[in-house]
């Protein structure tokens, strides 16, 4: 048996590997579990592997097939996906960002407002249990957006808007990269949780938060990190309670289910 890294074994397309953007891929929910992330008689790479250093979006996450969902969790967690064969090994690279949409219920009207929702609470959590809580654990955002009003829609968010974010970002970057040599999301849960010192009023709302919502310990963990990153974008060197509820109230999923 032989182990192997490969780099752009098809991983990448020409073109993406001659530019200098990331790559964005989104495939549909009827992708199989090989489509998404590699493997098959001959190792392939998969859309996690094709979306390395970029960004894979899945749009109606609940309807991706269980086990398609479940093999992303090991590539999240280490950055690359392993498939083994009798034959050989094959490691391909997927380091990627994985943002991911669902509705609130599966007719999608669920709280908007109308009353058209008729799904029945069996139908609801059918829907919600598709979604494996250390699947949920591994999303650092969990953001419950409302309808967008028209005037949004003809109102775009201006250069300048745009701009002025993408410098509030790359400054916090910065900030994370003198501080600790590697940016927040890279940090191992050690060295977070020794590296980001919580005082005694913020440690105590997350052990609060942890237990009324029956929080992971690896969901705590993301909630500390996000909490960092939310003191570095205000530019506030430590990390105290404000942080920390801001932190928490990104996970609506977990207050939700
Ligand atoms: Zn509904």
């Amino acid at each position: 048996m032989c182990g192997k890294y490969c780099i752009d074994r098809g991983a990448r397309s020409v073109n993406e590997i001659a530019s200098s953007r990331r790559p964005f891929r989104a495939p549909h929910h009827g992708a199989s579990a090989v489509a998404l992330v590699g493997g098959g008689n001959r190792p392939r790479p998969g859309e996690i592997s094709l979306a390395h250093l970029g960004v894979l979006f899945l749009d109606e996450l609940p309807e991706f097939q269980r086990s398609a969902l479940e093999a992303l969790r090991q590539p999240l967690e280490t950055g690359v996906i392993t498939v083994a064969r009798a034959s050989e090994t094959v490691h391909f690279p997927a380091a990627f960002q994985l943002v991911a949409a669902m509705n609130p219920c599966p007719c999608g009207y669920l709280g908007d407002g109308s009353g058209r929702c008729r799904c029945s609470e069996t139908r609801l959590q059918t829907y919600r249990s598709r979604l494996s809580g250390p699947l949920l654990d591994r999303f650092d955002l969990q953001v419950e957006l409302s309808r967008v009003p028209l005037e949004h829609m003809t109102n775009p968010v201006s250069a300048g808007e745009s701009a002025a974010a993408a410098h509030s970002v790359s400054a916090a970057r910065d900030r994370q990269l003198i501080r600790h040599g590697i940016l927040n999301a890279r940090l191992s849960d050690r060295a977070l949780w020794q590296k980001v010192p919580l005082d005694r009023e913020g440690r105590r709302l997350l052990i609060r938060a942890a237990e009324r919502w029956r929080l992971s310990a690896r969901c705590c963990t993301r909630i500390l990190k996000v909490a960092r990153t939310i003191a570095d974008l205000a530019a506030d060197p430590d990390v105290t309670v404000p942080h920390v509820a801001e932190a928490i109230q990104l996970r609506c999923l977990e207050r939700l289910l």
